[in-house]
């Protein structure tokens, strides 16, 4: 359309509330470090690869039929591998998995939400929360977080009963702060989401494994609308997998069931979760690492001079870079030196995700030659 002033998109008969707006995005930059999108450093093990290969060929025989729709193999392991590590009992009724939790967490809007609803989560927090969202029909309200990062109860809970909300997000450890939430929290806007109308709260556990605190999955026990959202995403160091999964009232289950589209779990994917499943001590190795990693991270960036938010999660959120557009100058700092980090739009932060030993020493020398270049 050579010559043209007006846009494609202003001819677009798209949807009102998604004109403009842009996807979701972290630069996928070649560089030498990338510590950027909270993923695993640490490549799955050989024998572990091999076990793939192994399933996966098992699943390739019977590729010409549609895959075990309900995933019951699948979120029997899964199942075992929540009550294992939280002593918690769930069985495979309890639990429900998709491609990736973001999957799952559009499967919950899509039931519990959608036009003429809305969603409320605590910002800053996991951008997706808002968009998926909106890209359900979804209002969505940015509710109140503390200046150190933390939700205060009372203010969090008051904006609770002031909107009324459908669906409640409680992301912890929380992206891409760090913060981890704690359980009375957590009840008290349960509490305060059912008070106004019965409504769904989804807790966010995508880092769970790395938290010093323990799962809020126990909190399941007689409260039918509190989900625990989790993924191998992360402590499984499986983001190119695509598996995510939830923990709550069988009702819940059978609700998303009604939105999933049919056969949404290739055979491919239960496969290669299955095998990951077997391996499971092995990847919890890696994520004690990763624990040590983060916080000496933490301990190194306080020992430079700046300012660092506790961290429960495989990343750390630090600044701060005052003056105007003081973050970003400061990412793209890093990055000449071969670092790439994120800049999440939380003004005057950075955050870093734990890499390596190696990779995490590439970035404290390029935070402390900022430091040096900023006095
Ligand atoms: N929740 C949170 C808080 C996240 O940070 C992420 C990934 N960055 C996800 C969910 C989605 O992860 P996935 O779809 O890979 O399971």
């Amino acid at each position: 359309d050579i010559g043209s002033t007006t846009s494609p998109w202003d001819e677009l008969p798209i949807r009102d509330e998604l004109r403009g707006k842009s996807p979701y995005g972290a630069p996928q930059l070649d560089v030498p470090v990338r510590l950027n999108t909270n993923e695993n450093p640490y490549p799955l093990p050989e024998p572990l690869v091999e076990r793939i290969a192994e399933r996966v060929r098992e699943a390739a025989r019977g590729l010409n039929r549609y895959p075990d729709r309900d995933a019951v193999e699948l979120r029997t392991e899964l199942a075992r591998y929540l009550t294992r590590t939280t002593g918690h009992e769930v069985v495979r009724e309890n639990v429900w998995a998709a491609n990736g939790s973001n999957e799952v967490i559009q499967q919950l809007l899509q039931a519990f939400a959608g036009p003429g609803r809305i969603a409320i989560g605590f910002e800053p927090s996991y951008s997706m929360h808002g968009l998926i969202s909106r890209g359900t029909g979804t209002g969505w309200i940015s509710g109140p977080r503390g200046d150190d990062f933390t939700i205060d109860t009372a203010t969090a809970t008051a904006a609770v009963a002031e909107h009324r909300p459908d669906v409640v997000f409680i992301t912890s450890p929380n992206n891409p702060t760090g913060t981890a939430v704690a359980a009375e929290t957590v009840l008290a806007l349960y509490e305060a989401a059912q008070a106004a109308k019965p409504s769904l709260v989804v807790v966010d556990e995508a880092y769970v494994e790395f938290s010093h605190r323990p799962s809020l999955l126990p909190l399941i026990e007689g409260r039918p609308n509190l989900v625990i959202s989790r993924t191998m995403s992360k402590a499984f160091g499986a983001a190119g997998l695509r598996l995510g999964y939830l923990a709550a009232h069988p009702a819940v289950v059978d609700a998303v069931q009604l939105v999933r589209l049919p056969y949404h779990l290739s055979a491919v994917t239960q496969a290669t979760a299955l095998a990951a499943l077997e391996h499971t001590d092995t990847l919890l190795g890696y994520v004690e690492q990763l624990k040590t990693e983060r916080d000496r991270l933490v301990t190194e960036l306080r020992a430079i001079g700046y300012e660092v938010t506790d961290s429960d999660a495989n990343f750390v959120q630090f600044g701060r870079f005052d003056g105007e557009d003081g973050a970003h100058k400061a990412w793209q700092r890093i990055l000449d030196q071969g670092v790439l980090v994120r800049d999440n739009g939380v003004p005057g932060r950075l955050r870093v995700t734990a890499g390596t030993p190696e990779e995490n020493d590439a970035f404290l020398d390029a935070v402390r030659a900022l430091k040096k270049e900023q006095h």
